[in-house]
């Protein structure tokens, strides 16, 4: 039925002579003819895109859609068909990573980039097997008395041709082809192992945080997951700690409220990476058991610097101590945000000024250190 209400609209937005035509799945063509400028294409597509963002009522509901509109022109961008649909779903895709509900022309440069993007998401398919992927672990530090270092491990990608490749590149396309699943389950399952050496060499740490996609929440089994990793490991599930940001909760409320809370009872903490960045809705943090709300690094850098990021930190801290929430600050780099912070009772802090990710074992180095300072401190 929308699928259906979606072509009337769409047809509705163009000429008599142009052509409708679904494609399979979600996915339509329009081929418009007889247009004077290349312009004309992006304002039928603008129509197209307001007409289908207004409600669609099925069986007496109102359901939101956002279409996405990639433009290829005739004989610029191609010269057959297959060139012209290969290139609008290109442009295409850029307007879904730009934020949906857009119309984008293909330029010559996305063909490059889009390669690029399915040559990396080809190479991540053997990543695991190849041994090019390693977690590093960056501590965090419990200002609290008697509090301990935590771990949060973060993914490393050693390309052999591109060298080091960062997580915030490659962590998206995995993302969308859905590798990620595969990818979580690694990363799980090689945080519990190396918890458990830790814990072996008598490492004092009191959590490792682990970070998992929106993606991994979509399919039923990431509880089953966690708790049989912790369970080969041998480690409680109580010391870890899994990070999710807000899309997981907006995206997928019922289902993930379920999961979270399955977790909560097995021991494992959540936390809420990046706030501050997307909705920092007040109702998800109160509906949503999570224990720990890490305000994200474009906060803490203005600390000291302009009033506006103290007194958001200075709010964000009070209301997340109000409703029993731990705070954790990311991206502290210096001694001053370090000071402001510990003023502003944050209960937690982790960035560059105390330590950079570090492999394993300079890991278990620092937290020694850092626990005997502590001691001395005392
Ligand atoms: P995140 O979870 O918010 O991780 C914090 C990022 O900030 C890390 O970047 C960390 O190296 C960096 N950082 C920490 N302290 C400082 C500081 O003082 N200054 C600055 N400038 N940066 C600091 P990284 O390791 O590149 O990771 C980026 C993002 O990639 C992570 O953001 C997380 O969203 C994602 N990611 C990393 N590992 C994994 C993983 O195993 N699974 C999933 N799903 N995502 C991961
Ligand atoms: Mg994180
Ligand atoms: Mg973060």
């Amino acid at each position: 039925m929308v699928l259906r209400e979606a072509a009337r609209r769409i047809s509705f937005c163009v000429r008599e002579s142009d052509t409708v035509s679904r494609l399979g799945g979600d996915e339509f063509i329009v081929i418009l003819t007889q247009i004077q400028h290349s312009q004309d294409a992006g304002r039928v597509g603008e129509h197209v895109v307001k007409s289908l963002s207004e409600a669609f009522i099925i069986a007496g509901q109102n359901s939101f859609l956002s279409a996405s509109i990639g433009i290829a022109l005739y004989p610029e961008d191609g010269k057959s068909a297959e060139a012209l649909i290969k290139n609008a779903d290109t442009a295409m895709y850029r307007a879904k990573a730009g934020g949906r509900a857009q119309t984008v022309y293909f330029e010559e440069n996305m063909n490059a980039m889009a390669v690029a993007r399915v040559t990396l998401d080809r190479d991540l398919r053997r990543a695991i097997d190849r041994g090019e992927l390693k977690l590093l672990y960056q501590p965090f530090i419990d200002l609290r008395p008697g509090g301990k270092c935590g771990a949060e491990a973060l993914l490393r990608w050693n390309h052999p041709e591109l060298g080091s490749v960062s997580p915030v590149q490659f962590i998206p396309i995995a993302e969308e082809s859905g590798y990620i699943e595969h990818i979580g389950r690694w990363v799980m399952h090689e945080a519990c192992r190396q918890m458990k050496q830790w814990q072996t060499d008598g490492v004092a740490l009191d959590r490792l945080a682990v970070n998992v996609s929106a993606r991994q929440f979509r399919k039923p089994g990431l509880v089953d997951l966690i708790a049989e990793c912790a369970h080969a490991a041998g480690i409680a599930p109580s010391c870890l700690e899994v990070e999710i940001t807000e899309t997981v909760l907006i995206d997928h409320g019922p289902a993930v409220e379920q999961m979270l809370q399955e977790l909560v009872a097995m021991g494992v903490s959540i936390s809420l990476d990046d706030f501050g960045t997307g909705f920092s809705s007040l109702s998800y943090l109160k509906r949503f058991p999570v224990h720990t709300v890490k305000i994200d690094r474009i906060f803490i850098v203005g600390l000291g610097r302009d009033t506006d990021s103290e007194a958001i930190v200075a709010a964000i801290i009070a209301m997340a101590h109000a409703l029993g929430k731990t705070v954790t600050a990311e991206g502290v780099e210096t001694d001053e945000q370090w000071l402001l912070l510990r003023k502003l009772k944050c209960d937690r802090v982790q960035g560059f000024r105390f330590s950079r990710p570090l492999p394993a074992v300079q890991f278990a180095q620092f937290v020694t250190a850092n626990n005997a300072l502590t001691l001395a401190g005392a």
